[in-house]
């Protein structure tokens, strides 16, 4: 599978996203469909896969992932009323983009967990 993703390109910024976030490790920017009000993407800055592909070495950044998002959801004001995290995984996960990301979902009552 390519190292190369869509993500890769926006974290580079060799085509536009609305970035909200970036450090040495992370970058998040908003979904370009959001399914919620506020729906942020946060991403590790090298390609991992798919949850199934990570390792002890990505530990720090997979940790790092969970701070990020925590910091943008009190910045966007929805921690107070809360949000939801999710990482899709593969085919059955829902996966479209190959390159690990959470979402962060929020700004609305967001219903159950699944869709039946
Ligand atoms: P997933 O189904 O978990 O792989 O989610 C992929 C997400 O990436 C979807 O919610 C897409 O709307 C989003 N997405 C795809 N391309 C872009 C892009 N160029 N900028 C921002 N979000 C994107």
């Amino acid at each position: 599978m390519s190292d190369e993703t869509i993500f890769s390109k926006i974290i580079r910024k060799e085509i536009p996203s609305d970035m909200l976030y970036q450090d040495d490790t992370v970058t998040a920017f908003r979904d370009i469909n959001p399914k919620a009000p506020t729906h942020i993407l946060i991403v590790p800055n090298y390609v991992i896969h798919t949850m199934d592909d990570i390792t002890e070495k990505d530990e720090q950044v997979l940790g790092h992932m969970l701070l990020v998002a925590a910091e943008i959801a009190r910045k966007e004001g929805i921690a107070k009323n809360g949000y939801r995290l999710l990482i899709n995984c593969r085919d059955h996960g829902g996966q479209e983009v190959y390159h690990l990301h959470m979402h962060l979902f929020g700004g609305r009552q967001l219903g159950p967990m699944l869709a039946r």
